[in-house]
């Protein structure tokens, strides 16, 4: 028990830690709380050292950084904890944690279910006893059951086990949950699901460097003066005029992680294939304009949802002067304005586009699949013949995707407001859409984190890479069918409206 004493944690991104409960039973017990108050003082003196140590050596690990500009509150807390449950009482007298999952920006106003993400670092972990970590107000709903993730070096991510989490009381709106493990090393990092950091995308980058398939360039800076970047990936030697153009954009909501696994899967496998002679995918014929980050500060800030100060949510900043003028109002965010500026100058620069894809995930309850929002009810009925067109081409890609990942099912699902004209709303798609209407396939898509079909275990971030391959395939497969118009015998495609309806699913009031 002496160890204890050397205890101290430290957080992270996303919080703030308050007091814990301790348990007191015995006069053993009580003694020992009574030496670890007295060394309390000592440890916080060590670690308000240790956090400004870490601020030089942990660049990798970014919100340490700006966790100050973010007024994340830099403080610890451990106690002795003990379990009342019999079952749990061999687990009595090891180390308890709270973390406190904070608002976006500190932004109290914010929605509590804009409230999910965290990720910290714990250090002075019990290797010999128990750790009771509580994960205090998570906000998404309270309803979806999550099984974090834990690291001794960021590298290798390992899940908790179900038995080794615990939801406590929950008050409103938010979730209360702990988690209790004896670790084998006394510093773990722990996060909501699988981080994928800034510094992750720039290590994937640099590894593309020089690659004769790849150009990459910064297309503008966001607020705090970080690149938004964007990989062009095409064969630079065949002729642009007998090409279509992918754009992809991806990680708008900073907890969303798993969309930036998934398109550093798509990236890597486009990439892979075509260093034999690409064919699946033909970088002769398509070019791919991918943004893998867009929320690049919110990402750092350790956000859940929005960008840093003004807190606004990118998804939803799409906003036009008119219904349908694609012209983009003054006051949209800066992430906005660099997205658009970039299409409209591949737009006019040629050739044209013919997909447009906007990566996210759902924080979602067990065994939802990934799914395409298609912003239109069954019928896409207010948007007339070409929304009609649209919305079977969303069923056809969801069939695609769905062949080449895993055998599960990619679903259609409809968007909020079905009913409400697509030229109407204020996402990427609605621009497209006032834009190209039919003629580009402009869709959400969503990964999920929880169980899910075919891999029947929590999904993991070798899945989304999976995922990301799978619609790099189906890309391949669109493009043979609806440009190239290519489509030989023995596959051919099965339009019925009636089998395609078997990837809608109307789960309208679901998240
Ligand atoms: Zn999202």
């Amino acid at each position: 028990m002496k160890r204890i004493g050397y205890f101290l944690i430290f957080l992270l991104l996303t919080f703030s830690l308050s007091f814990a409960q301790t348990g007191k039973t015995d006069k053993k017990k009580d003694s020992i709380k009574e030496k670890n108050k007295k060394e309390k003082v000592k440890t916080k003196t060590k670690s308000e050292k240790e956090v400004k140590k870490n601020k030089i050596f942990e660049d990798d690990f970014e919100s340490l950084t700006d966790s100050a500009k973010t007024g994340l509150i830099l403080d610890y807390h451990r106690e002795l904890f003990s379990v009342d449950s019999n079952d749990q009482e061999s687990l009595s007298g090891g180390l308890e944690w709270n973390i406190q999952v904070r608002d976006d920006n500190n932004n109290s106003s914010l929605p509590p279910k804009f409230r999910n993400w965290w990720y910290v670092k714990l250090e002075g972990l019990s290797t010999t006893l128990p750790n009771k970590i509580n994960i205090i107000g998570d906000g998404w709903q309270g309803k979806h059951y999550v099984v974090p993730v834990y690291s001794y070096d960021r590298i290798n991510w390992f899940r908790f086990k179900p038995e080794e989490i615990y939801t406590s009381e929950s008050s409103g709106a938010y979730f209360n949950y702990y988690l209790l493990k004896k670790f084998e090393k006394p510093t773990v990092w722990v996060a909501r699901y699988y981080p994928y950091t800034f510094n992750r995308l720039k290590n994937l980058l640099k590894s593309l460097e020089g690659n004769p398939f790849v150009k990459i360039e910064t297309i503008g800076k966001t607020p705090q003066n970080r690149p938004i970047v964007m990989l062009t990936i095409t064969d630079f030697k065949a002729d642009d005029k007998q090409k279509r153009r992918i754009w992809i954009h991806s990680r708008t909501h900073p907890s969303e992680t798993g969309s930036s696994f998934v398109v550093e899967g798509l990236i890597r496998f486009l990439i892979n294939e075509c260093n034999t002679c690409c064919p699946r995918v033909d970088l002769k014929k398509m070019i791919f304009n991918i943004v893998p980050m867009v929320n690049v500060d919110g990402v750092v800030a350790g956000n859940s949802r929005t960008v840093p100060v003004t807190s606004k949510d990118l998804e939803r900043q799409w906003i036009r002067v008119g219904e349908n003028e694609s012209t983009l109002v003054d006051t949209v965010s800066t992430e906005v304005k660099i997205l658009e500026k970039t299409m409209r100058e591949l737009i006019n620069l040629g050739p044209k586009f013919f997909i447009a894809l906007n990566l996210h995930q759902t924080h979602s309850p067990p065994n939802q699949r990934p799914f395409i929002f298609s912003n239109f009810s069954k019928k896409a009925e207010v948007n007339g013949e070409a929304g009609e067109k649209l919305f079977v081409r969303q069923l056809i890609f969801s069939k695609l995707i769905s062949k080449e990942y895993c055998g599960d099912t990619v679903y259609v699902r409809p968007s909020y407001e079905p009913g409400v004209q697509l030229e109407k709303k204020v996402f990427p798609e609605s621009w497209w859409w006032v834009n190209f209407k039919d003629e580009v396939l402009a869709a959400t898509i969503e990964n999920t984190i929880g169980i899910n079909g075919c891999f029947e275990e929590w999904v993991n971030y070798q899945d989304q890479i999976k995922l990301g391959e799978a619609i790099a395939l189906a890309i391949g497969k669109y493009h043979q069918y609806f440009i190239e118009k290519k489509w030989y015998r023995y596959e051919a495609p099965n339009w019925d409206l009636n089998e395609l309806m078997k990837f809608f699913i109307d789960s309208s009031g679901d998240q």
